[in-house]
């Protein structure tokens, strides 16, 4: 199979790299690629930082694996190739009524590299991650060998590859659990929060009654507004509450056309003063009230707009997402919105999210709160900033989503994720020679 030399980035376009590119057709042909090893595996590179690279390396992009293999039109249970696209599954399950479990805040993901990042989304206060609505993977092993993993058979395997970010064996194949709607509008509510304690407290009051729930903080706002947003609410909206016309069609596929940034600009247009428009107008379009609303544009807002990433210059951008216990989230938020609002260095977005328990070896949610921050340009003291506030996510007893990281240290990672060991182990057992691999494998210590 031929290999293209590329340049390559995750989403936040930090760090670039080289790399020998293949794009097999099919499994037979990713076999192939196995005993020259150094391998790194690829989605739709969504993550943010260097897990789908590999410098100078071979990565295999696994977007031509992408066939639907069987659903269960009872049970709504789906098994599908790891390359389908969430929107591919949207575009053809949303009409016959079936919804993901689980989506992230893109529908560009693709089933494995979700699994692979084992990802939330906004109802992970009770729905958890990707993993708990996978019931088994097909992976193709180092070694050749197709395998069949599952919480009853190899469950070794299957709690290392959920959330094990591509180190453990392809995933070729998955069968999960898609949920049943009635309609594809939600129910939406917007509460204004003044500060952070009253946003704490509306996300308690709220998160039990509603099937998504997620809150967007004004990032410049410090001293006593510190902590001041919007809570965002949604559940999915049943037959009867749609208007009697629309109750004739009530699953449309609800895309939104697609704006595109053609060319990123040679620096960054999102500055301080950007961010205070755009935060002023996050404000205002959302006003709080309550709506019936079409699933896209409450789950992916950015996806209304193409090559976004783009608007960060050619510096590219981070975003950094942690989460700590809940015993230690008031005050370890507080430390971090303050350190960021001090340091000069606005944050462009900042979501708020409470989660629920995990089980994946190296899964990143765990029951407490989760913010995530995107951060304009790379400098020295940006850097300085990133290492300031994984030390203080570490010493909350947190940890640092390994999807959107390109910085993390071997010694805080090891720290973050108490069960990096029993991951390792199993990674031994599966790839002992160490075929999968990343740059982010090897920064971390996940890979030889
Ligand atoms: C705008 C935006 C919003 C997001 N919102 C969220 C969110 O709300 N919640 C959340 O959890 N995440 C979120 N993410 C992160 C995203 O969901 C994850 O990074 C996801 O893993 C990306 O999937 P991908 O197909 O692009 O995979 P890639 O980025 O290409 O790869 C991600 C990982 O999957 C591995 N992988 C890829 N294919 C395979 C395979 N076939 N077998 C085994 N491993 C494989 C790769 O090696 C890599 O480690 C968001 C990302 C963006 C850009």
């Amino acid at each position: 199979m031929r290999a293209v030399r590329k340049r390559l980035s995750g989403w936040g376009r930090f760090p670039v790299e080289e790399a020998w590119v293949y794009r097999p057709d099919s499994l037979e042909d990713v076999r192939e690629l196995l005993p020259g090893g150094n391998l790194t595996l690829r989605g739709l590179g969504r993550s943010y930082g260097d897990a789908s690279l590999n410098k100078d390396g071979n990565v295999a992009d696994l977007t031509r694996l992408d066939r639907f293999l069987d659903f269960d039109g009872e049970t709504g249970r789906l098994t599908c190739e790891g390359g389908v696209s969430l929107a591919e599954v949207l575009e053809v399950f949303v009409p016959r009524g079936w919804f993901l479990p689980v989506t992230p805040g893109t529908k560009f993901v693709t089933v494995a590299g979700a699994i692979a990042s084992d990802v939330h989304g906004k109802n992970h206060h009770n729905a958890s991650s990707l993993s708990r609505h996978v019931e088994s993977m097909a992976l193709l092993l180092a070694s050749g060998e197709t395998v069949l993993c599952s919480r009853e058979s190899l469950p070794d395997l299957f709690w290392a590859t959920a959330g094990g970010m591509g180190l453990t064996g392809i995933i070729a194949q998955a069968t999960f659990r898609l949920r049943r709607i009635e309609t594809s509008f939600l129910h939406y509510k917007a509460v204004r929060a003044r500060d952070l304690d009253h946003m704490l407290e509306t996300l308690e009051q709220y998160d039990p009654h509603y099937d998504y729930s997620v809150a967007w903080i004004d990032g410049l706002a410090g001293g006593k507004d510190l902590g001041k947003g919007v809570v965002l609410l949604g559940s999915h909206a049943p037959l009867a509450e749609l208007p009697t016309q629309q109750r004739r069609s009530p699953l449309p596929v609800l895309a939104r056309r697609r704006l595109s940034v053609s060319r990123p600009p040679p620096f960054s247009v999102v500055n301080r003063m950007t961010i205070r428009l755009l935060n002023t107008s996050y404000r205002f379009t959302h006003r709080p009230r309550e709506a019936l609303v079409g699933y896209d544009g409450f789950f992916y807002p950015l996806d209304g707009v193409g090559a976004w990433n783009r608007l960060y210059g050619s510096g590219g951008f981070l975003q950094h997402q942690s989460v700590f216990p809940l015993q230690a989230s008031r005050e370890t938020l507080v430390r971090l919105l303050e350190m960021v609002v001090k340091s000069r260095h606005a944050s462009s977005l900042v979501i708020l999210k409470k989660f629920g328990p995990q089980e994946g070896l190296l899964s990143f949610p765990m029951p407490g709160y989760t913010v995530a921050m995107d951060f304009p340009v790379y400098s020295a003291p940006f850097l300085a900033l990133v290492s300031a506030m994984d030390e203080l996510v570490a010493q909350s007893g947190g940890r640092v989503y390994l999807a959107k990281d390109a910085c993390l240290s071997r010694e805080r990672f090891q720290a973050m994720y108490p069960r990096w060991k029993e991951w390792l182990a199993a990674k031994e057992r599966y790839d002992p020679r160490g075929a999968f691999t990343s740059s982010m494998a090897r920064r971390l210590g996940l890979a030889p």
